[in-house]
């Protein structure tokens, strides 16, 4: 990948991958009602996005972030 074009997923910028284990930066693509926020708002790339979803997934089964919050 073009390291000069500038992107606005997050995780590319930071260098990271996703991870289940840093739940406080998962957090934030995480709606007010526990949905996973989409690509379309959060610019995350197709690539850390799939593994955004299964980092979410991962925490939700370990209880760190709720499945879903009723409003
Ligand atoms: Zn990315």
């Amino acid at each position: 990948m073009n390291k000069k074009v500038k992107t606005n997923c997050y995780f590319c910028e930071k260098n990271k991958i996703p991870s289940y284990k840093e739940v406080d930066e998962i957090a934030k693509f995480v709606s007010e009602r526990a949905r996973i926020v989409g690509r379309y708002k959060t610019g995350v790339c197709a690539k850390h996005q799939r593994k955004l979803t299964i980092a979410v997934k991962r925490t939700r089964h370990l209880g760190l972030l709720p499945f879903s919050v009723k409003i």
